[in-house]
């Protein structure tokens, strides 16, 4: 797609730490990191988010996530992993090519990935039904 930073990453006109890829997706150092390690994972194709993505590039963006995270585990001594995604703006989208940030955790690297919310209602089994029926 044109004007999307991301695309253009996959079509080599803006560069980037490339660190893995396969037949639908690649993945990169992200350029403003929150952790030692920090790499995204994206569809080559444009899909804007997880609404959008066809079946075949989630595929091929989940089997690259288990291979990077992998990798980070390898080469990082990381004690863990979050992995995280935004879809929309309202969830903190800023680029609307689907990416995954994987996020190695380092102890005492006071990453906050659980904020606390405001959510009281807690209708477990009302959403149960409404999700199931
Ligand atoms: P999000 O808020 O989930 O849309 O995240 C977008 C991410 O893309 C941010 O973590 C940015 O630091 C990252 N980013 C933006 N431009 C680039 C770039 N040219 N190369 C690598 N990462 C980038
Ligand atoms: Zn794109």
């Amino acid at each position: 797609m044109e004007d999307c930073i991301f695309c253009k990453i996959v079509k080599g006109e803006i560069p980037c730490y490339k660190i893995y890829e396969n037949k639908k997706a690649i993945a990169f150092l992200d350029i403003n990191p929150i952790a030692k390690g920090h790499i995204l994972v994206l569809p080559k194709n444009h899909y804007e988010n997880i609404f959008e993505i066809d079946e075949e590039s989630i595929k091929e963006v989940a089997l690259a996530i288990k291979n990077v995270a992998i990798l980070q585990r390898e080469k990082l001594g990381l004690q863990g992993m979050n992995i995280f995604q935004a879809n929309n703006a309202i969830a903190g989208q800023t680029i609307f090519h689907i990416h995954f940030h994987l996020v190695p955790r380092y102890a005492g690297d006071n990453i906050n990935a659980w904020p606390k919310s405001n959510y009281f209602e807690k209708d477990i089994k009302g959403l149960h039904k409404l999700l199931t029926k």
